[in-house]
């Protein structure tokens, strides 16, 4: 069979015969004389597209896959019965999405050149293509700089519009070919060339200028398994539209703060440490109030203190048990808050507030818990809230009376 795609990557439709057909769990699949639909692989997806008898019968090509043999099978999807073997067929690849992977696979090759020019050690290891977001993970711990450089090189170097052209050879003639990386196969392999500046073996499909695939975008780099560097691009069409985008969030948020796109960054660091000064600030003031409170509250050491607050107040439930600990007495502050009521209990006096807690969330039918000295919980009865701290106090009261008998 003949892969068409091969010799012309700007082919969308082409006349074939249907050779044989075969079902699996995905469906049918059809081997085809001739084709130009790509086959996954390379790191390349394949493509998508239609067959079609005589522009009615028409099926949807979904996957694509080459056997051992090299022959391509094309999954189709439709309603209408298969046609006979022998039949002709007449194939259109969905150009859009081919575009795009033309334009990924063209900038991977010279992103991957740009770096082993930089560095020897910067190897590629794998890419893939299968999104938007290219990822070629490298070798040699690229850092933020040598991504820079090679983002920059390989934009550079696609600016001069270099012919992409692709032949096979013999693999004794591989030897004259600076080959960036051995091939996979054996016997005639193919060839990739990107002027004098890119050699590979590759069976992909590729734009026939480097410009086409302009720009390169760099949106990604992290350190992934295998001490290897993950580098992510966008490429072409992909690439502006992710620029736009960019732009539009930038300009958005920009206006809302007032300040240039440019002045985002430290704008953000700034306001990031006002919030954190006034969080600081509204921490203290909490506790400057809850200990003047706490002071009103507390006769002596060994008292003990139980009152409800405002759901408005409620986040500052915690703080005055704390502070009324403090002081060396006991708290049992109950507060509604949202759907339900809370309680917090603390003490400064030695006792246990455990019990007494749990006294108090049966009438809350709430659950809580914590430490001897500081616990708490909330139930959804609230209407139970000022019974639950009358409880709470009974039995701290009555630990008192028998601690003071005993
Ligand atoms: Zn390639």
């Amino acid at each position: 069979m003949t892969r068409l795609e091969r010799d012309d990557p700007y082919l969308r439709t082409f006349v074939s015969t249907l050779d044989e057909v075969r079902f699996d769990e995905h469906g049918a699949w059809w081997r085809l004389r001739d084709s130009c639909f790509y086959a996954s692989g390379g790191g390349q997806p394949h493509d998508e597209g239609t067959l079609s008898v005589d522009d009615a019968a028409v099926w949807r090509v979904t996957g694509v896959e080459s056997d051992d043999e090299g022959s391509v099978w094309h999954r189709v999807d439709g309603d209408a019965e298969a046609p006979a073997v022998g039949s002709a067929l007449s194939g259109a690849i969905d150009w859009p999405r081919r575009w795009r992977h033309m334009q990924r696979h063209t900038a991977q090759h010279l992103l991957s050149q740009a770096f082993v020019r930089l560095d020897p050690a910067f190897a590629t290891r794998s890419v893939a293509l299968t999104s938007p977001e290219v990822t070629v993970d490298l070798a040699g711990e690229p850092d933020d700089q040598a991504v820079a450089a090679a983002v920059r090189l390989a934009n550079e170097v696609a600016g001069q519009a270099l012919p992409v052209r692709w032949f096979e050879v013999d693999e004794r003639e591989l030897a004259a070919y600076p080959l960036r990386r051995p091939p996979k196969v054996s016997g005639r392999v193919r060839l990739v060339t990107m002027g004098d500046w890119e050699v590979s073996a590759c069976g992909g499909t590729h734009v026939r200028s480097t410009a086409e695939a302009l720009p390169l975008l760099q949106v990604g780099r992290e350190r992934i398994r295998g001490g290897l560097v993950r580098v992510t691009v966008r490429a072409g069409l992909e690439a502006i539209e992710r620029a736009q985008a960019t732009q539009a969030a930038a300009a958005a948020a920009a206006r809302g703060l007032s300040c240039g796109i440019d002045e985002l960054p430290e704008r953000m660091s700034a306001l990031a440490a006002e919030a954190a000064a006034a969080r600081r600030e509204l921490a203290q003031a909490h506790k400057r109030v809850a200990q003047e409170r706490a002071a009103a509250l507390v006769r002596g050491p060994g008292a003990i203190v139980a009152l409800a607050l405002p759901s408005a107040d409620a986040s500052f439930a915690t703080e005055l048990a704390d502070a009324i600990a403090e002081l060396a007495a006991t708290a049992v502050i109950g507060a509604p808050q949202g759907d339900k009521a809370l309680m917090v209990l603390a003490s400064g006096a030695g006792v246990d507030v455990r019990p007494a807690l749990r006294v108090g969330l049966e009438r809350l039918e709430g659950r809580g818990g914590g430490r001897p000295e500081r616990a708490q919980g909330s139930g959804p009865r609230v209407e139970g809230l000022a019974e639950a701290i009358a409880a709470a106090r009974a039995l701290l009261d009555e630990g008192g009376e028998r601690s003071r008998t005993q």
